[in-house]
């Protein structure tokens, strides 16, 4: 049997494949100040601990399983609706990351969630911080086929043992790991180059 995969690892493999294989198999971690407001802002949302408003019960850090998906971690927040049924939300400090990195997290939260209460969910909030904004994200058929193969990829990356070409994209203007991953450095020697031939000073 496969090893369950963290759901943070599905944000990081559905951003940027390279980003994920830097940290959670290379280990790189570069903390910048938006990461760091980031953590804060997620260790004060995983304080732990639980409050009830006009119905509505919040659940902090509350951890999360699938056994059935094989997926596990930790949900920022999650709310119990009067009926008792949970809607996931997950708190972001930064700009909304492209190509549904951030939605696919959330709805990877909902499928063990849905598991561990024997019941379907909908969709579920993405909370930015900056703007005290919430955003209602629905985990339609593909969003969730999305979080299955983010799954599989990863499995298939730890595998191969392979680190990813660069994406060298817009992704890496904002990207934590910019020193340690060098996007836009040339990675291959022109045919015929020898770099430790000797030359003469032009
Ligand atoms: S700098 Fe670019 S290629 Fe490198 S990990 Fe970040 S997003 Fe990926």
């Amino acid at each position: 049997m496969d090893d369950p995969i963290p759901l943070s690892a599905l944000q990081h493999f559905v951003f940027c494949p390279r980003q994920y294989a830097l940290i959670h198999i290379e280990q790189v971690w570069t903390e910048n100040e938006q990461t760091a407001r980031g953590r804060g802002q997620h260790e004060r949302a995983h304080g732990g601990g639980s409050e009830e408003r006009d119905g509505v019960r919040t659940l902090r850090a509350l951890p999360l399983v699938s056994r059935e998906h094989g997926l596990f971690g930790v949900a920022d927040v999650v709310e119990l609706l009067p009926d008792g049924s949970p809607r996931p939300v997950e708190y972001k400090s930064g700009r909304a990351k492209s190509r549904l990195a951030d939605e696919v997290q959330l709805c990877a939260q909902a499928l063990c969630l849905e598991e561990m209460f024997s019941g379907s969910i909908p969709g579920g909030y993405i909370y930015h911080v900056a703007s005290r904004k919430r955003r209602e994200v629905t985990f339609t058929p593909e969003l969730r086929a999305a979080v299955l193969a983010a799954r599989d990829g990863i499995r298939e990356l730890l595998r191969s043992r392979r680190l990813p070409e660069p994406a060298a994209d817009d992704r890496c203007q904002l990207c934590s790991l910019y020193d340690e991953c060098e996007p836009f450095a040339p990675r291959d020697f022109p045919a015929g180059y020898d770099p430790f031939e000797t030359r003469p000073i032009p």
